[in-house]
């Protein structure tokens, strides 16, 4: 895919305290390079604060998971309307340790998606396979059936997300997917989407995700169909998270 900014997604999970948050965030705002298109995914506590110190800078927000409800009785849920009114352009919904850790369906995925495209967010959709679905060769068939309802929800609604593709092997242990594993699987994603979405499915980004490092990141942005990263730990570090988007 050509003619668009890549994207840089960080995704600081449930790290931080509010001095070190206001200060990274500073940092980073600072220094996004042009030609990028760059978005910090923080806790909800740190919403606010987040959203007021990159007010005028390049830099947008995000939220880590939304509700596929409205407003209603559901503890401990954050809604999408919430999440507009702290200012979130993005809000990443069924990442891996979301589906682990609280038993996501591929279809409440689905339905979160849908559910912050019509708050006016843009989701980003995780996906990926364990490791023992890769070794047993599998990995193409548990990300066609985990994308089934996000591709259900129609080309409209296609073209309004972003889809990342994280192997869960790769997340957090500092073992990247090589360039050919995620191009493969960008690949077939890209050719899923085109399915709904014709060729309107070629502007649809997909990032990849899954221990993205300066040193592994231009390699990964050059591959095919890889429009940009959803990075995790190195989202910690200013230095780190500006080189990736500079590489980018
Ligand atoms: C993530 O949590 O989305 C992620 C990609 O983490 P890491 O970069 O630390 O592997």
């Amino acid at each position: 895919m050509s003619g668009q900014n890549k994207l840089v997604v960080g995704n600081w999970k449930m790290h931080g305290r509010r001095q070190m948050a206001g200060a990274l965030v500073r940092d980073i705002a600072e220094g996004i390079p042009s030609g990028v298109d760059a978005a910090l995914c923080v806790p909800f506590p740190y919403l606010e604060m987040v959203s007021g110190l990159v007010n005028g800078t390049a830099l947008a927000v995000g939220a880590q998971d939304v509700s596929d409800c409205d407003d209603g009785a559901f503890t401990g849920e954050v809604s999408v309307g919430m999440l507009a009114e702290f200012g979130c352009r993005y809000v990443i919904v069924g990442h891996s340790e979301r589906r682990a850790r609280h038993q996501e369906s591929s279809e409440r995925v689905a339905a979160k998606a849908a559910q912050a495209l019509r708050g006016g967010l843009v989701p980003i959709v995780c996906v990926g396979e364990q490791l023992e679905e890769r070794e047993q060769g599998r990995t193409l068939d548990v990300i066609s059936a985990q994308l089934a309802p996000v591709l259900a929800l129609g080309s409209e609604a296609l073209q309004a997300l972003v889809v990342a593709y994280e192997p869960v092997w790769a997340i957090g242990t500092g073992l990247s997917a090589s360039v050919a594993q995620a191009a493969e699987v960008h690949g077939a994603m890209r050719a899923a989407l085109r399915e709904v979405a014709g060729s309107s499915a070629d502007g649809i980004r997909l990032l990849y995700g899954g221990s993205v490092k300066p040193e592994t990141a231009a390699d990964l942005f050059d591959g095919e169909n890889i429009d940009g990263g959803l990075i995790g730990g190195a989202s910690l570090k200013a230095d780190d998270f500006l080189a990736i988007c500079q590489a980018a």
